[in-house]
């Protein structure tokens, strides 16, 4: 079988075709802000305004006829752009006569991550622009064991930069000047039991800017300590839940850091880390694909009626 995935919560418009054993195609329509960061009603402008074209550009690569089924992120995300990608995932439905699928954007992260790296049920860190959870399955569903207070960690490193003069995304800026630091300045370390917080590390961070601390040092600081944060919070589940395996996901798990560090933490307690290859670790249409296909075996389908977009859509409301 065929599907066809739609993703588009927030900055990438992205349509992945995927079949039970391979990714057959992936195609992006990013946005990038001319400048600040994601402004809501621009991404989905441009959405909007991309989404025809990527189809066509897609179908002249594998024919309509071909798609059993179109899959496409319901939520949690931007409601503008989740409202284009809906609307467009609805008209092909229509159109081709395929059933239709509302994937749960964080389950399409964990679902990629899974079958790309062959492991059945580990703990999951998933860091990404809006998100940061820690996610394992329990009593047949994914569970949220700890979460971010406040912003995503995505959110937190992108800030940080925009602050420090650098264009969005700041994630992979902030990486490379982070190699460059000399020296770890006092950071505010904030984990309160499976949770965590980061608007404080990007304040104090900023005052350290503002003092005139090296844009390098800065960087490595906020990495180490956020880092920090997060491999606590994964190690803490993996020894709660009793599972031997961590699984990376989101786009922050591009940073080769913290892939370090976690595999460090894995490594101690005689556990195994796992990161799907770099290109499936941010938002992509293949995710969705894929999560929809799973789903679409096992019977489920979305109605028209059903096909309204969550913007607050959790993975704990997902029926496995
Ligand atoms: P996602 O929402 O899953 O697509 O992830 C997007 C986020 O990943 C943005 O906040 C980026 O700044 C961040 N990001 C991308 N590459 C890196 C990197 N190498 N290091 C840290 N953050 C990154
Ligand atoms: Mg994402």
């Amino acid at each position: 079988m065929i599907a066809l995935g739609i993703e588009g919560t927030a900055w990438n418009l992205s349509i992945g075709v995927v079949d039970e054993n391979r990714v057959i195609l992936v195609e992006d329509r990013p946005y990038i802000p001319k400048e600040g960061g994601i402004h809501p009603r621009e991404a989905s402008q441009h959405h909007a305004e991309v989404i025809g074209e990527l189809i066509r550009s897609v179908f002249s690569k594998i024919p309509p006829q071909k798609i059993d089924l179109v899959a496409f992120s319901q939520g949690p995300g931007l409601g503008p752009c989740l409202r284009i990608v809906a609307t467009a995932a609805r008209a092909l439905s229509l159109k081709l006569n395929i059933p239709l699928i509302g994937v749960n954007h964080c389950h399409a992260h964990v679902e990629i991550g899974r079958w790309m790296c062959g492991v059945s049920d580990p703990v999951v860190l998933y860091v990404s622009g809006g998100n940061s959870q820690i996610i394992s399955k329990k009593g047949g569903r994914y569970r949220v064991f700890g979460e971010t207070l406040d912003i995503g960690i995505g959110n937190a490193l992108d800030k940080l930069a925009r602050y420090m003069g650098l264009q969005h995304p700041g994630g992979p800026k902030i990486e490379k000047l982070a190699k460059n630091g000399r020296k770890y300045l006092k950071l505010p370390y904030v984990v309160k039991g499976m949770d965590f917080s980061f608007s404080g590390l990007v304040t104090a961070s900023q005052k350290l800017y503002d003092r005139g601390e090296r844009k390098e040092d800065i960087a490595y600081s906020f990495q180490e300590t956020a880092f920090s944060m997060l491999a606590e919070v994964s190690e803490r589940a993996m020894a709660y839940l009793e599972k031997d395996d961590l699984l990376l996901v989101g786009g922050v798990g591009a940073n080769k850091r913290l892939k370090e560090m976690l595999k460090i933490m894995c490594e101690d307690r005689e556990g195994n880390f796992y990161a799907p290859p770099t290109e499936f670790m941010g938002d992509n249409g293949a995710m969705i694909a894929y999560t929809g296909l799973k789903l679409f075996l096992k019977g489920r389908e979305t109605s028209i009626d059903e096909s309204f977009v969550k913007p607050d859509y959790r993975i704990e409301e997902v029926e496995l």
